[in-house]
């Protein structure tokens, strides 16, 4: 079998055959060239080549395209980015409301393209539903967060209150005790995506390299081990492999996520369940948990993020016995009837996580270079976000989208925030998932007294708030 076909459910269900493209061999020249032929890459090179169609646009990937986080997530296709809120919190309301309607517009702008380019990849707009379930402490944090969204000048038509027998008419889980639901989301078969978008941009004289890791950048000019590039601009996009780009690495950390998929299920577990219009969900806690019905009826259900000391990448992701058990007791908390479900697949990679926990979108005229990362797991909708915007940024355009918050223009790479070195970082990113999984394990106890709740969820929220 490919090996390829083993990154993930979603590699698997592929029907071509996975033939990689030719890798560079000789030295050539382009007006761009990008490094990574995930979403970020090939996001990039779209926009740019319908607004520049004279461009000549090379990209390297180590791999195949879709090797990274781009042909192994979730298929969370959000209308927001990590941290928006703590982004947009001192713009003025119009402004905000106008950066509010940017991110909301993503799934659809992204809709417009599979349409155009005739790229199917199971996109369901059915939003995402963030439940409370297990314990109480949730339906406060849940009534909390929704507060605040609409403080920020959202409303009822962005983020909507349910009661568990409204959410019961979309999700039944176990002990529902109430949900948000926004419709700025939807659900896709992430590989479709990823490798419908390659042959897009292919066929519109992007010219992809396979097989072809950059060993060595610098102003300019990419090196692989045949050949080189010289380009005008420069734009790495490989972000949780940001450690093979130094000193790309400083700033945007490998972070891990593991995921989990059911066989197909029944039709009748199905009318149980529901998610009937390709809604995603999550159960609404510090451990970040998410999962969707695929297009054949699978549960698919990611959970948790992992660090490795010195931000080594993880290659293997054969997931340990406990690894899969996890995933499989978070998602049977919500859904008992499906405990003992077999799990086909299960499956992990390598995000970035950028030192301010929110993604940034760079161009540095003096050097060549245009950056778009640090999504830290909310990346499948943001890449295009910050392919549109790499591509204004680098025709000169002053746009809508060169004008938020997260755009850095005309900044060195330093200019981004560094993580602490080892092994501080290590210490810092266990504390805290260590106090999340601690707050987690005493709230879901509810036999614990009062106290000990509050005590965890403070400690909690106090390493959380300490790290951004
Ligand atoms: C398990 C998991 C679940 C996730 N779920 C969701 C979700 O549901 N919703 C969401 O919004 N986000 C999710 N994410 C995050 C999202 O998938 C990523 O943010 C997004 O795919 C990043 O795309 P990218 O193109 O920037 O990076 P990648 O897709 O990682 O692409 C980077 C590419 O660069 C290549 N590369 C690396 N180094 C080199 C080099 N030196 N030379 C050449 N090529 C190189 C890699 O092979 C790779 O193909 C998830 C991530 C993971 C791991």
């Amino acid at each position: 079998m490919n090996p390829w076909r083993s990154i993930s459910l979603w590699m698997d269900q592929l029907s071509e055959p996975l033939t990689p493209r030719a890798a560079l061999s000789h030295d050539l020249q382009a007006d761009v060239a990008i490094v990574g032929a995930g979403y970020t890459g090939l996001w990039t090179a779209y926009y740019l080549k319908r607004q520049a169609p004279q461009l000549r646009i090379v990209i390297l990937e180590a791999e195949t395209a879709g090797f990274g986080a781009s042909g192994r997530n979730g298929g969370w296709l959000m209308g927001n980015i990590l941290g928006e809120d703590r982004l947009l919190a001192d713009l003025p309301s119009a402004e905000r409301h106008a950066a509010y309607q940017l991110l909301h517009g993503i799934p659809d702008e992204v809709a417009e393209v599979l349409d155009r380019e005739q790229i199917h990849c199971d996109y369901r707009k059915g939003g995402v539903l963030y439940c409370a379930a297990r314990y109480p402490e949730q339906l406060s944090s849940l009534r909390e967060h929704l507060k605040h969204l609409h403080e920020q000048g959202l409303d009822e038509s962005d983020y909507r209150w349910l009661t568990p027998f409204d959410l019961g008419k979309q999700l039944q889980i176990d002990k529902a005790l109430g949900a948000i639901h926004t419709p700025h989301c939807a659900t896709i078969q992430p590989a479709k995506l990823v490798r419908g978008l390659a042959k897009a941009v292919a066929a519109m004289g992007v010219e992809i390299y396979e097989q072809s890791a950059v060993t060595d950048w610098q102003t300019g000019l990419v090196r692989t081990a045949q050949g080189s590039v010289k380009a005008d601009w420069i734009v790495p996009a490989v972000e949780g492999y940001a450690a093979t780009l130094p000193p790309l690495g400083k700033h945007q950390l490998p972070v891990q996520s593991l995921i989990v998929a059911t066989e197909p299920l029944s039709k009748e577990v199905w009318a149980e369940i529901g998610l009937e219009r390709g809604q995603a969900f999550s159960e609404f806690s510090r451990q970040v948990t998410y999962g969707q019905r695929s297009a054949d009826n699978r549960l698919v259900f990611g959970a948790r993020g992992g660090y490795r000391f010195g931000g080594r990448l993880r290659t293997d992701f054969n997931l340990t016995q406990d690894e899969r058990e996890l995933r499989r007791y978070l998602f049977g908390e919500l859904f008992p009837q499906l405990k003992d479900v077999r799990l086909t697949h299960a499956w992990g990679g390598n995000l970035g996580m950028a030192r301010r926990f929110r993604p940034h979108m760079l161009l540095d005229q003096r050097s060549g270079l245009a950056l778009s990362g640090g999504y830290g797991g909310e990346g499948v909708g943001a890449s295009n976000l910050g392919g549109r915007t790499l591509a204004d940024l680098i025709l000169g355009k002053d746009s809508e989208l060169t004008n938020q918050p997260w755009v850095h223009r005309q900044q060195p790479l330093n200019h981004l925030a560094r993580w602490e070195p080892e092994p501080l970082r290590w210490l810092g990113y266990n504390a805290i998932i260590k106090s999340f999984v601690h707050e987690d394990q005493v709230l879901a106890d509810l036999t614990t007294a009062p106290w000990r709740r509050r005590l965890a969820q403070a400690v909690a929220g106090a390493l959380e708030g300490f790290m951004r």
